[in-house]
């Protein structure tokens, strides 16, 4: 559920999505994802603490998920995608707490949270193929997996919502402010 802010984010999860995307938030929120930095504060050592995606800076967890510019790259196509405007002060607080982009309505902070979090996942996740399979995904194929995954989770999960594909694809905000203007399925 949505849980109340000022309550402390320990409580908060979604039920939309399966318990290991809200234990990955969890994770986030605690910074406890094994970003570079992170490992090398803890003494392990590393060849390199900059970040494998870009390796241009210290891999902290701001920059795995957000000011990396693969990771920027996925958050502008994923606001374009909501025809919001470009991200800007994006913060780890925010995109796994948070709001924002004028939302309003219980239904529709839960499911822009939905995109949000998959959002911060799937980053993550291709990620760690670079790091382990050193493999590399092209970026249009990262953020459709966004769009197919929350999809699922908020068409299989969500009561409130009868979310069509179509509609969810081309236009998502129309789930958040009022009923959706419906698009014929050829
Ligand atoms: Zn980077």
């Amino acid at each position: 559920m949505f849980g109340n802010n000022s309550a402390g984010v320990e409580t908060e999860i979604n039920r939309l999505v399966p318990k290991s995307l809200n234990v990955f938030v969890w994770r986030v929120k605690r910074r406890r994802i094994p970003v570079r930095a992170e490992l090398d504060k803890r003494g392990i050592d590393l060849d390199s603490v900059r970040c494998p995606m870009c390796d241009d800076s210290l891999e902290t967890i701001e920059h795995a998920m957000i000011l990396c510019k693969f990771a920027y790259e996925i958050w502008v196509r994923v606001y374009r995608w909501w025809s919001f405007g470009n991200p800007t002060n994006l913060s780890i607080g925010e995109i796994f707490n948070g709001v924002g982009n004028n939302i309003r309505g219980e239904v529709g902070k839960e499911i822009w949270q939905v995109v949000e979090w998959v959002s911060g996942y799937v980053i993550w996740k291709y990620r760690n193929q670079k790091v382990f399979q050193n493999k590399e995904t092209a970026i249009p194929n990262i953020v459709n997996e966004i769009q197919v995954k929350s999809y699922e989770w908020i068409s299989r999960r969500s009561k409130k919502l009868n979310v069509e594909w179509q509609q969810w694809f081309i236009n998502p905000s129309s789930y958040v402010n009022g009923a959706p203007s419906r698009v014929g399925i050829g």
